[in-house]
């Protein structure tokens, strides 16, 4: 028998499987030392857990959780807070398939939600209601970038003892960690900055032990857990965070500064720009602006779509945070099912175009937007 080419030590401890049965009676009981470890992958898994560790880290996190997609951690957290007969806040310009999970899942169980317009704290503390149980958030906002100020929303959600849940998939840990600020929990779509190469999906939550230990419950019930090869990358994906988010911000600020002086564009929205309505508010928080850069050019649709078409560098593409820098018509991509009456009911400008800087270099990303802008004329 080859026993020891079926049953080495590296393969049969410490995951999936037992010495013996004092050893799976121990792990049972729950008196195993490594608290990592796991009977089955589903639950978790070395690669997940070497990613999640990290994850924790980088949010200032007790613990956090590895998921197959960003939608797949949003909705599992929101689903483990949430009852029939509560109620759920969250800003209108929420991500979309957030904003209809929301809207429209949520309330076939019996979970109501109200809508806040951004950056209204006033109107927030006004949506309060006795079953309020989770205030969503997404700092900064897509795609106008908005910024509430955490501190307050931490306090108004503590206050009437409601979980607080931050989307920080653009501005990344670098650039923010919302716990500092008395947040309850953070998410990120992995897939975009985290992993940070356009070619994997993922997402995380970050909180306290108790509170992750929730989430982690509903994970191993409704089984959106990443898939390890997915986990390899997107752990390979963060060990250049840093350096790839320090050069977003910066391109992406030369990028606005660009915009806002050409005379085809009509507005800029970058939060590190004075003229953003969240200004200060972003100053404060952020230590970097991110790699997203929406504006508005004259002309609305047409004008949008013949701009689009005139970069070189960039790719027309939906997403963000990877590598290469990407450019999106957003009354065309995003909001595409939409006729200018619903654009308008949705606060998009219909000569909206984002763009997600990737990493190249910076004085070639900035010659490709006013190239772009110069010709479309
Ligand atoms: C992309 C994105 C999501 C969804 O993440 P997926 O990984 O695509 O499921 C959620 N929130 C924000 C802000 C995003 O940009």
């Amino acid at each position: 028998m080859r026993i020891t080419l079926w049953r080495s030590p590296s393969c049969n401890r410490p995951h999936f499987s037992f010495e013996n049965t004092a050893d799976l009676q121990r792990f049972m009981a729950g008196s195993d030392t490594d608290p990592d470890r796991t009977e089955y992958a589903r639950n978790t898994n070395p690669t997940v857990r070497a990613v999640e560790h990290r994850v924790a880290a980088l949010d200032a996190a007790d613990d956090a959780l590895l998921f197959s997609s960003g939608m797949a951690a949003i909705t599992t957290t929101i689903l483990t807070f949430v009852k029939a007969g509560d109620h759920v806040i969250m800003f209108r310009d929420a991500y979309r398939k957030t904003r209809s999970f929301v809207a429209k899942t949520l309330a076939r169980f019996g979970i109501e939600h109200t809508l806040v317009e951004p950056g209204d704290l006033a109107a927030l503390k006004n949506a309060f209601r006795q079953r309020t149980r989770l205030v969503i958030t997404e700092l900064p906002t897509n795609p106008y970038l908005r910024c509430i100020d955490l501190g307050a929303f931490a306090k108004m959600c503590k206050d009437a003892r409601a979980k607080s849940l931050v989307d920080a998939t653009f501005a990344t840990p670098i650039n923010l960690r919302p716990l500092d600020h008395g947040i309850d929990l953070v998410v990120h779509s992995a897939t975009k900055y985290l992993a940070g190469h356009n070619d994997v999906l993922g997402g995380t939550v970050a909180g306290s032990t108790s509170l992750i230990s929730l989430v982690r419950e509903l994970r191993s019930e409704m089984g959106p857990v990443a898939d390890p090869h997915a986990a390899a990358l997107i752990g390979r994906g963060l060990k250049t965070l840093s350096v790839r988010v320090a050069r977003q911000n910066e391109t992406a600020l030369r990028v606005a500064h660009a915009l806002e002086h050409h005379p085809n564009v009509e507005r800029v929205y970058y939060p590190m720009l004075e003229s953003h309505p969240d200004h200060t508010v972003a100053r404060s928080l952020l230590s970097g602006g991110g790699g997203v850069v929406s504006f508005v050019v004259r002309g609305g649709r047409e004008a949008a779509a013949r701009t689009v078409d005139q970069f070189r560098l960039a790719t027309i593409a939906p997403s963000l945070g990877g590598t290469e820098t990407l450019v999106e018509p957003h009354a065309l991509l995003s909001y595409a099912d939409m006729d200018e009456e619903a654009l308008s009911h949705a606060g998009i400008s219909p000569g909206l175009i984002r763009i997600a800087v990737g990493i190249e270099e910076t004085a070639d990303v900035v010659s490709d937007v006013e190239a772009a802008l110069n010709q479309s004329v």
